[in-house]
């Protein structure tokens, strides 16, 4: 075990996720820290003072993102990159995208305290908006900083209040102007993100480090079915397009179209909206959503393709508009860093898996730019996404165990 690993305090990672769960607590033990917001704001203050006591250099971008860097003895170099997201679901729990951060900063920590120096910098990121419950869709700082998407199409979006991502940005640079504001995206020489896995995996197989081996592909729709609006009482069956009565029927037939035996295939609608939505009016219009995933790309483009044949098939007597949102195949971390992750587990003595995530993650875009990999460490019965998330401080700090020793041994 080297140095850096023996001196990862799990006590100290327990009491900063405690500090971070206050910023946003909610009543029921969750966060509700959605991004940019005040408890966002906050968040990023007490990193910041943490930051300060060792002298770490603290940024941001124009999308928001947050930074700390470990300066190494080349700065010169591209830096090993590490992180996840500060901001949380309206009723989050205490460990989703926090815990990658705070593991990042105790490696930081750690590598101040025992002298070590890396070769390489070594920055943490908080990246802007993972959750896409203020601001949709989500994962907006980590796609901007890749280049995937652009500030023309992120900044002008808008919350439900009317605020724009532009000007909650430009708040976080007004409250925060000690956090030195720099170009947007570089290119990292490696990216490793640790996270609760969120799925029932590893606390199923006793095992404390999930090696994740890729990212599972999503394909999302919207579906507008338009009909007409008429009398409950007064208009005969054969006379009427009803909105719902089409969508129902679209529903059940996607449903027996995805069913599937083996339980891959994910299939959901999370969203159904009817109008005018009165007990005594035939529906004239129904919107709802579609979520497919599948980890393997070549199916879930297949099951993708056929939502709209079969939405027309069942729009009779109404008309239906299928779009399609959101395309994500799934993708591949590449071998030679999950055999970083696994060789330190192992190394550590720690019980390791690999598995791939079924839940979508920043690690998607950084893909796209450089080497990049995740860790996982169990959660209780999987949940997250709910104000009773829980992790334990072992698992928590075994997973910062291993992630200090990947990015020792890349910037080293
Ligand atoms: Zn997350």
């Amino acid at each position: 075990m080297s140095i850096l690993v023996s001196a990862i305090s799990e006590q100290r990672l327990w009491q900063r996720h405690e500090a971070m769960a206050a910023h946003g607590a909610t009543p029921r033990g969750g966060v509700n820290r959605q991004a940019l917001s005040q408890a966002d704001i906050d968040a990023r203050r007490t990193i910041c003072s943490w930051a300060r006591e060792l002298g770490l250099g603290t940024f941001t971008d124009a999308l928001g993102n947050f930074f700390i860097r470990l300066e190494g003895s080349d700065p010169s170099l591209p830096p090993v990159l590490t992180g996840s997201h500060l901001d949380s679901q309206p009723t989050g729990g205490r460990f989703d995208g926090v815990y990658g951060v705070l593991a990042g900063f105790e490696v930081l920590q750690t590598l101040v305290e025992s002298g070590l120096r890396p070769r390489r910098s070594i920055e943490v990121v908080s990246w802007m908006n993972e959750e896409g419950s203020r601001f949709a869709p989500g994962m907006m700082g980590s796609a901007g900083f890749a280049g995937t998407r652009n500030l023309v199409e992120i900044l002008p979006v808008r919350d439900v209040d009317g605020v724009s991502v532009a000007e909650a940005v430009a708040e976080v640079h007004r409250q925060m102007p000690e956090v030195a504001l720099r170009p947007l995206g570089y290119t990292p020489h490696c990216y490793v993100e640790a996270h609760i896995e969120q799925g029932p995996v590893l606390e199923a197989q006793r095992q404390t480090i999930g090696i994740v081996t890729g990212i599972q592909g999503k394909r999302t729709f919207r579906v507008t079915v338009t009909g007409e609006e008429a009398h409950a009482g007064t208009t005969p069956h054969q006379d009427r397009k009803d909105a719902l009565m089409s969508a129902s029927a679209m529903l059940q037939a996607l449903k027996v179209r995805f069913l599937d035996p083996q339980d891959i295939t994910r299939f959901t609608v999370g969203l159904f909206r009817i109008e005018p939505c009165a007990p005594s009016v035939v529906p004239a219009r129904a919107v709802f959503s579609i979520d497919i995933r599948h980890p393997l790309s070549e199916r879930l483009t297949e099951l993708g393709d056929a939502v709209a044949p079969l939405c027309h098939q069942y729009a009779a007597p109404c008309a239906v508009q299928v779009e399609e949102l959101s395309t994500a195949l799934s993708l591949e971390f590449p071998e030679s860093i999950r055999q970083t992750i696994e060789q330190a587990a192992a190394e550590l003595g720690l019980g390791h898996m690999r598995l791939l995530s079924a839940a979508g993650h920043d690690a998607r875009y950084l893909h796209e730019q450089c080497e990049t990999g995740m860790i996982f460490v169990p959660c209780l019965k999987g949940v997250s996404h709910h104000e009773s998330e829980s992790a334990t401080s072992a698992d928590l700090a075994a997973g910062a165990r291993v992630l200090g020793e990947v990015l020792w041994a890349r910037a080293r």
